[in-house]
């Protein structure tokens, strides 16, 4: 393409106080003046996504803005030294899709700094089946691991969203690497599709949303949440001596009503999970780690492909937890 060369988007921009999402034709005059010009293969939809693209939360800190929290793609063109034309790049986070323009675009123009190389053994659709909501959940085991939760004790991990795009990501890590992986959920009739991506034991969203004593019967070595609330709640204080919770969302909400029993009688530690500004180091370990852990098959089980316009409505559904597993984005559909 040349400069001149149009291109698809997704832009949102405000009327009247609401949000509103149009399929716009672009060209790269249009673009933000970052110091990457990245052909986008593909984006994904996440959580964030859709409170961006619904208006529904505080994402959007510009209007007209393109969203998109993640994309995968080529460089076409580089003012910086560390990327060439040519080169596999993924971006995740960085308040991209909020602050700055996104990848729900087929270009994007960002800043090297935001960008990862591609490891090898991942092309850039399954780069972003993973996506943001894969790195959080590779993040998540990784602090896991960290805290020196191990797949051979007893008791199994809890991953709560269980159906969702980081809970899904987390039930195939964790079961990959020999956990017993219990998975909470809403959705019965998504047991079969859990079990397929190694879940063992199934609790009812319900049971874990009841409010519960400080410290219950120690069920779980580990935990990746990604509800908060009264799920967190209760997943701390079942959490086995000296284990760890690690805490990633807030698809329940943003309470968290606990004592500090499961801390002080237990030694139980809650980890934040952060991907946004996750720094490089850690990112590029956790991005070679899901390129190495994370089957192939298992992934493409959990992933469906939409287009640009199919996006506001999956933003709605996603918010009202209705969405499985990881939706990738083609621009170029
Ligand atoms: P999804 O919507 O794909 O998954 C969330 C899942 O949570 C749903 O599928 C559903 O699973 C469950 N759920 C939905 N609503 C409720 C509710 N009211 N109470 C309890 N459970 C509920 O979102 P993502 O996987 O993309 O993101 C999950 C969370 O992680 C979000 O809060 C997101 O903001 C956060 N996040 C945080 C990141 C970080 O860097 N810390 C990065 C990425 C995401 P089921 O039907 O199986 O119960």
């Amino acid at each position: 393409m040349t400069a001149t060369a149009t291109f698809k988007a997704l832009v949102l921009n405000q009327r009247d106080g609401q949000t509103v999402a149009t399929l716009a034709t672009l060209t790269d005059a249009d673009l933000p003046p970052e110091d990457v010009l990245v052909a986008v293969d593909y984006s994904s939809l996440n959580y964030k996504d859709g409170l961006a693209v619904t208006g529904k939360g505080k994402i959007v800190r510009q209007f007209p803005l393109v969203p998109g929290i993640d994309l995968a793609g080529t460089v076409l063109e580089s003012d910086a030294p560390a990327y060439q034309p040519g080169d596999r790049v993924v971006l995740t986070g960085w308040s991209v899709g909020e602050r700055y323009w996104g990848g729900y675009a087929q270009r994007a123009r960002v800043r090297a700094e935001w960008l990862t190389p591609l490891p090898e053994k991942l092309d850039s659709r399954r780069a972003m089946a993973i996506g943001t909501a894969g790195l959080t959940a590779m993040l998540a085991v990784l602090a896991l691991e960290q805290a020196g939760v191990r797949p051979d004790v007893s008791k199994p991990v809890l991953v709560t969203g269980a159906s969702g795009g980081v809970g899904s990501v987390a039930v195939a890590l964790l079961a990959h690497q020999g956990y017993r992986v219990a998975a909470v959920t809403g959705r019965p009739e998504n047991h079969d599709y859990l079990r397929e991506l190694g879940a063992v034991e199934f609790i009812d969203r319900t049971e874990m949303n009841q409010p519960c004593r400080p410290l219950e019967a120690q069920r779980w070595a580990g935990a990746v949440d990604t509800v908060g609330g009264r799920v967190l709640a209760r997943a701390l204080a079942e959490i086995d001596y000296s284990g760890a919770v690690a805490a990633c969302g807030l698809a329940g909400g943003v309470d968290l009503p606990t004592t500090v029993m499961p801390f002080i009688l237990r030694g139980v530690k809650l980890l934040g999970i952060d991907s946004v500004l996750c720094p490089p180091e850690p990112r590029r370990a956790a991005w070679a780690r899901l390129a190495h852990d994370l089957p192939a098959s298992l992934l493409e089980q959990m992933t469906q492909i939409v287009s640009l316009a199919d996006i506001p409505a999956l933003a709605e559904a996603i918010l009202a937890g209705q969405v499985r597993g990881r939706v990738v984005v083609d621009p170029n559909l």
